[in-house]
């Protein structure tokens, strides 16, 4: 890799952001222009591996031409309604959708946030009108080190201090209990409770794994004491983990499915509760909506996504080749790193602190041409496009040896 010179086109990007973008991002200082499957290009025509994906929205890799195709053909055709219409998108999309998930309704919505507030809403008035917990009353389950998005409601029971800070008064009816820990989960429930809200694996927590047969427990023990299992998937799902989505690694049927990320193919937003009637049917008109939420476009590219799932093909290779990235990764433990854990091509690996912070590492990564992100402290996320090969697990591997004493 070059050394940034004084004429690259970067610097005059780095100083535009500097000076008008607010700074509620801290980005590397790499400025992309464009890129195709795994990689992306910069405005100086430096090169890199893509480790990052999107936080998981590129799952399919960048520009995939059955994506791209199916944004373009609907483009020219038809790109919003409002849901005031039908269009001819929305239904084939919403039945694709729900049978990849083995449940009977979808209630689309555009961001993460939104698919995770409309759970949240599900869960709620679930709890007032089937379940009968007195109105006001209703109390959710969530877990330490979650993230869940970024609204009011969902800063509200984040216990990440830059989160959620400064952001009061805070949305009540949500309890904290530690992440893997079922007499914990026991212990918080209540009559009032309504749902469990959690991650399978914990993304931006540093993807972290509860104990074997904790997703099992959790199933047992919400159908036992009659509360919702709603499975946050919009980073673990849709391929990532090897598997369709990460509950299917433990066998594991949530009530509700929370989907985002990947399903908009990188291209749009796409978001979505996926779940039975008996719990998604508590909504009727004028209960709930979005502008955006299942317009044409989204819907076309979001089916195009399910029809890429639906071959199984992306999640071999996301199993395939996450087992040669965990034995690679696995090498490095002792030599600077901690530990490493990695579902499918999906990998938190815990650098020792006194070697580097997660930052430092993601900058030397990026001198050597690979694009990946910190979480926390000395934590980093690998979490690159699925449509990678052999050689590009081996140069991550490879460069990730590099950067370490
Ligand atoms: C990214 C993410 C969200 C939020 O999605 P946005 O599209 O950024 O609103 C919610 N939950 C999880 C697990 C995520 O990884």
């Amino acid at each position: 890799m070059d050394a940034p010179e004084a004429t690259s086109q970067s610097h005059e990007h780095l100083s535009l952001a500097e000076e008008w973008i607010a700074a509620n991002y801290h980005p590397l200082p790499v400025v992309i222009s464009h890129a195709e499957g795994a990689w992306v290009t910069d405005v100086d025509g430096h090169r890199y591996l893509d480790a990052l994906a999107g936080y998981s929205a590129l799952n399919f890799g960048h520009l995939h031409p059955a994506l791209v195709g199916a944004a373009h053909e609907q483009l020219d055709r038809l790109t919003l309604t409002s849901r005031a219409f039908h269009s001819d998108q929305l239904g084939p999309f919403c039945r694709d959708l729900a049978a990849l998930a083995g449940k009977e309704l979808v209630l689309p919505m555009n961001t993460g946030a939104e698919a995770v507030e409309t759970a949240i809403k599900t869960a709620r008035k679930w709890g007032y009108e089937v379940k009968g917990v007195p109105d006001g009353a209703a109390r959710i389950i969530v877990m330490s080190g979650n993230f869940h998005g970024r609204t009011t409601t969902i800063i509200s029971f984040s216990e990440d201090p830059d989160a959620h800070d400064h952001y009061g008064p805070y949305t009540p009816g949500f309890d904290i209990v530690p992440y893997g820990d079922l007499e914990a989960l026991e212990a918080a429930m209540t009559d009032e409770t309504v749902a469990v809200l959690l991650e399978p694996i914990q993304g931006e927590g540093g993807v972290v794994l509860p104990p074997a047969g904790y997703l099992r427990a959790v199933r047992a023990l919400t159908r036992e004491r009659n509360v919702l299992m709603l499975a946050d998937e919009i980073q673990s799902g849709l391929g990532r983990t090897g598997t369709t989505f990460a509950c299917d690694l433990e066998d594991v049927v949530p009530d509700v499915y929370i989907l985002g990320k990947a399903l908009g193919g990188g291209i749009v937003p796409v978001s979505a509760v996926v779940a039975d009637r008996s719990v998604l049917g508590v909504f009727t008109p004028g209960s709930h909506g979005s502008t955006f939420g299942g317009n044409p476009l989204g819907a076309a590219v979001g089916r195009a996504v399910v029809g890429l799932l639906r071959t199984g093909e992306y999640q071999e290779r996301a199993a395939h080749l996450g087992k040669l990235l965990d034995e690679g990764l696995r090498g490095l433990v002792g030599r600077g790193v901690d530990a490493v854990r990695v579902r499918g091509l999906w990998a938190g690996v815990d650098i020792t602190p006194s070697v580097m912070t997660g930052r430092e590492a993601c900058e030397r990564m990026m001198e050597l041409g690979v694009l990946m992100k910190d979480t926390h402290g000395s934590t980093v996320r690998l979490a690159p496009p699925l449509v990678i090969g052999e050689d590009e697990v081996h140069l991550l591997v490879d460069s990730f040896a590099k950067i370490l004493p």
